[in-house]
Formats: structure tokens, sequence, C-alpha cells
């Protein structure tokens, strides 16, 4: 029975929340914390108000460290934006709380993510006794956990891992992202980079493109080659892959939007001078583009995240192909929310989960796929996100 703090009342944060509340003999107590309080209280209120809700800076460690005090959590469970992870592990360093996370520190001002800032924490949170989890989302997170039961359970090493996400749902809007449309774009048109031969090998944004079969009636859709964060963890943690690659579907209709915005100089991150204000047209456009969390009742579809991981099993060359299939409209009738918050939201309270039942519970910084990936496979399941694993077959290499 523990006490847990929420930050951050957006999309993911809304299905943790809901998620948690599920989960009463684990989560005791349920603390949301956001920039905007009303954010909070609208959750709470599709809750029956059986949370608790504060307002919080997380951009501001003094005032994360009374709330963290006020509330007294086992944990805290940061779904707010990656420019906050470091001031988030600042403060529960200082109250002496675990954390756990979906995405790796980036500073706002290059569009540049990776973990060494947050690997740097590693002694200070062994000193204390504490235990951070980070990337414990979909991708990352999940797709982390798969690659680690390839490695466990059906290769004897992976040798080449291909990390597919297609969203093959609609919500009908003429341009609309599915997560928070800064840290969407950012991370899309950034210069791709894939793991070989010991290597990152830098490429154009979205310059290589493939055609993929996807299962369950999906079908055939188009996958662009992307850098991913969890990429740099896997080839680190999991010896002797040779190749690494992320994709992830795009429709023809996002690209265009995409690429209109881009040479209008709609997704630049620096500053701009506007009628005597400093404004960031990447900001700027998200205040204009739909809020992810309004497309719950619109989204339609289905989404299919997985890995394919190929190697040496007894001597034999083989592959595996590990997924989920979530549907939107499935995820809304249960928590109010799409299938882009859900599956990042879920794997964050199985984290969540896997820390305060003592499965997975070491002092230090770690990422997900340093952990037994069974266990955490087990809940997930049953909290809605059930896994498919295609032992052997014949995917094309991509
Ligand atoms: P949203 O933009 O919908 O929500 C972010 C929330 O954080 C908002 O409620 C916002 O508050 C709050 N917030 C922002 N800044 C602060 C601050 N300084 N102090 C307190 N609260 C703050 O994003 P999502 O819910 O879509 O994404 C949440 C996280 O999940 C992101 O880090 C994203 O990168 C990650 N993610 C991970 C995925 C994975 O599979 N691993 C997939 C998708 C997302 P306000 O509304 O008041 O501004």
């Amino acid at each position: 029975m523990s006490n847990v703090l929420i930050i951050g009342a957006g999309g993911v944060g809304q299905v943790v929340t809901h998620k948690c509340s599920q989960r009463r003999d684990i989560f005791s107590k349920i603390t949301l914390a956001s920039r905007n309080k009303a954010k909070c209280d609208l959750i709470s209120s599709q809750l029956g108000n059986s949370i608790e809700t504060a307002q919080v800076d997380a951009d501001n460690i003094p005032e994360l460290v009374r709330l963290i005090k006020q509330v007294q959590p086992k944990m805290v469970i940061n779904v707010a934006l990656p420019y906050q992870d470091l001031h988030i592990m600042d403060a529960c360093l200082e109250t002496g709380v675990d954390y756990l996370d979906t995405a790796n520190y980036e500073p706002r001002e290059t569009a540049r993510f990776e973990y060494s800032w947050q690997w740097a924490y590693h002694e200070r949170f062994m000193q204390a006794g504490l235990m951070a989890l980070l990337g414990s989302g979909f991708d990352p997170g999940v797709t982390n956990v798969y690659t680690a039961l390839a490695a466990k359970k059906y290769l004897d090493t992976v040798e080449q891992l291909d990390i597919i996400d297609a969203n093959a749902g609609s919500h009908g809007q003429p341009f609309a992202t599915n997560f928070n449309p800064e840290i969407n774009i950012r991370e899309i048109t950034a210069t791709c980079r894939h793991w070989e031969n010991g290597n990152f090998v830098e490429s154009a944004a979205l310059s290589t493109k493939r055609c993929f079969f996807f299962p369950e009636g999906i079908g055939q859709m188009n996958i662009y080659r992307l850098y991913h964060e969890e990429l740099e963890s896997i080839v680190k943690h999991i010896p002797g892959i040779k190749k690494a690659q992320f994709w992830m579907t795009f429709s023809d209709n996002y690209l265009k939007h995409l690429e209109v915005l881009q040479n209008v100089g709609m997704t630049r991150i620096d500053e701009v001078e506007f009628n005597g204000q400093k404004i960031v047209p990447v900001q700027f456009l998200k205040r204009l583009l739909p809020d992810p969390g309004t497309l719950g009742p619109l989204s339609k579809g289905k989404t299919c995240i997985g890995i394919i991981a190929r190697g040496v099993k007894n001597g034999t060359r083989k592959q595996v192909y590990i997924y989920n299939i979530c549907d939107h409209e499935a995820c809304y009738r249960e928590v109010l929310s799409q299938a882009i918050s859900y599956t990042t939201g879920v794997p964050a309270v199985v984290g969540a989960i896997m820390m305060l039942t003592q499965k997975w519970h070491v002092p230090g910084v770690w990422n997900i796929e340093q952990f037994d990936p069974e266990p955490f496979l087990e809940i997930l399941g049953p909290m809605g996100l059930p896994t498919v694993v295609i032992d052997g077959g014949d995917w094309p290499e991509l």
C-alpha cells in the first residue's frame, strides 16, 4: 500500500492517474500535480474526486521539494515534459523519494536528447538508497523490455534489432500529433541516427523509407527511420547488437503538413522577435494545434508497436517478432484517452508497481532493459497491453 505523486496532467498523466486508481491495492493514496491545477481537477472529477490534486511548477526545485515533503509519497511518477526530468530527480534526491519517467532529459534550447545527463545521477541515487527507473513508457519502455525478452528467451545473441511503431489509427484532423506537439515535432525533424557496427550513423531526417506488412489486419504501411532514445540504452545494455534501427509510420498527409511547416519556419525552436515579444515558433504552433488530450473521442483504429530481433539460437539463425496491438476506441472507453497516451501511461504504472512491490528495486539510475522482463510483462498484459510473440517466421529485413 503506497502513496504516489504523479507530476504532469497531460494525455499520459490522465492514463497514469486512471490506471493507478484501478489498483488501489498498491496505490493507496494518489496525488496528481501539474502546472495547471484545473487540469488535475478535471481528471480527479472523472474518478469521483477520489485523488488529491496540487499545483506545481516542476522547473522550480524548491517548489517541488515543498510539495514532495507535504505529500510524502513513496515515489514520483514524472509524466510532465522531458525538460523537467533533472529538476524532479534533484527534488527526489533532496526528499529521499524514488523516481520514474517515460522520456529522457532534453534541454529546451537544443533538440538533442541523450541519457548522459540522467546517467550522471547514478552514484547519487545509489548512495541515497533510492531508485530511478528511466523510460518506462512504450517506446522507450516496453520496446526495451521486449528486446530484453528476446535476449533472455528467444535468442542467444540479438544481432539485429528493428523497433517498429505503427499508428494505424486516425483522428480525422487535418494535422495533429498524438502526444505533446512540441516534443513530437522536435523528435521527428531531428537528424536520424541508427546503430551499425559499434557506431551511430547519421542520415537526414525521414530520408529512409520502407514498406512493412503489419499483422492482425493492419496490412501494409510506409515506415520511416528515426532516431529514438531507447537505441542509446539498448545497445549499451544488451551486448552483441550489430545493427539497431527505429521505424515509425507517418501518413503522406502528415508528412506534407510537416514539410510545409518546416519550410515556413514554424518548427523552429529558437526565439523569434514578433510584435515586440520573443516567441518560439514551435511553441506557438503547439498553441494552434489540437491538444492531443482532445483526440481521444475522435481516434479510431489500432496501434501496433513492437520489435523484430534477429540473431542466433543454438547455432541457427532465427528471428522473433514481439508486439502489442492497442485499440484507440477501447482505450477511450476505459480511461477517456487515445491509444498513444494509453500505451505510454500503462507501462509507467507497471514500472511503478515493479518498484513499489520490490520486484525491481535496486538503488541507482536504471534503464528498464536492465531488469528481468518477464515479471513486468506478466503485469502489463492484465493491465491492458498484452504481448504477442511470433517466434520464427519470415519478416523481411529492413
Ligand atoms: P502533454 O503535453 O499532454 O502533458 C504534459 C503535462 O506536463 C501537461 O499537463 C503540462 O502542464 C505538464 N507540465 C509541463 N511543464 C510543466 C512544469 N514546468 N511543471 C509542472 N507541469 C508541467 O504531454 P503527454 O502527456 O503527451 O506526454 C507526457 C510525457 O510522456 C512527455 O515527456 C513525453 O515525451 C512522454 N511520452 C513518452 C512516450 C513513450 O512511449 N515513452 C510516448 C509519448 C509521450 P500544462 O498543461 O499546465 O502546461
